[in-house]
């Protein structure tokens, strides 16, 4: 990510504001800030979901600006976990594939592995509104996955659950994330979330990167003071 800005009208603030970063291969990136500091419009505008002002994007060396969002390599899941309530959770994860036009055997076989990895391969034949939310969103995971995406977004995608099953879902997507050597990208506003799963954090502040490192690095050796505030790193 080179110089990225982001205006949403002409006359409007940069609410992503010059943006500077490299992910390497197999890296678990989370970007950590406050509510408004722009990590949505980040992760959209890799996603090609959202346009960018200025700036580039390459993925794999490739610049992707202008790419279409299924051109990219890339997958996201959401908070809202945005299945189809009328296909059966076979039919949501394999619907990718088919517009990939995937023959059916490979279909099945994908389709059954990305459902073991996230622990639904008994609900294969249930519709959306006969699950919990969790389940829910395993299939959202299932769906992005099963395409094998260079690179996995994850735009809040625990926050609609509860306390318990946050965390429990956290280890799952970290080991996901490891199984299916993924690259992933993981926007939360909780450090908690933030510090367990990332291998590098990006703290970002009204548009712009405040620190990036290591979990350990943010905490113990803040680069601002906004940093070690949000991280709540002590005196
Ligand atoms: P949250 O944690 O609340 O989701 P965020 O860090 O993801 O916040 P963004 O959603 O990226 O932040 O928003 C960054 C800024 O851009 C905010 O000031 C927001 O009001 C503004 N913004 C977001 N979407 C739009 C839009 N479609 N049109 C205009 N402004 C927008």
């Amino acid at each position: 990510i080179k110089n990225l800005q982001k205006k949403y009208t002409k006359d409007g603030p940069l609410v992503v504001n010059n943006m500077n970063l490299s992910i390497e291969k197999g890296e678990f990136i989370v970007f950590l800030g406050p509510s408004g500091c722009g990590k949505t419009t980040t992760i959209r505008m890799i996603s090609g979901l959202e346009d960018i002002s200025g700036g580039e994007i390459l993925i794999d060396g490739e610049d992707v600006i202008g790419k279409k969002p299924k051109d990219r390599g890339v997958s996201m899941i959401f908070q809202s976990y945005a299945i189809w309530p009328h296909m059966t959770v076979f039919d949501n994860i394999a619907y990718p594939l088919k517009l990939q036009k995937v023959p059916k055997d490979e279909i099945k076989k994908r389709v059954t592995a990305a459902a073991e990895a996230t622990d639904i391969v008994g609900l294969l034949n249930r519709y959306p509104a006969q699950m919990s939310g969790g389940q829910r969103q395993r299939v959202a995971v299932s769906r992005a996955i099963v395409v094998k995406p260079k690179i996995f977004l994850m735009d809040e995608p625990l926050s609609n659950l509860d306390a318990k099953l946050r965390v429990s879902m956290r280890t799952e997507l970290k080991n996901i994330h490891i199984q299916q050597n993924s690259t992933s990208i993981f926007v939360t506003h909780d450090q908690s979330e933030a510090m367990s799963l990332a291998d590098r954090i990006v703290v970002m502040y009204k548009g712009r990167i405040e620190q990036i490192g290591t979990p350990m690095e943010v905490y113990q050796d803040s680069a601002t003071r906004f940093v070690a505030e949000f991280i709540g790193t002590p005196p």
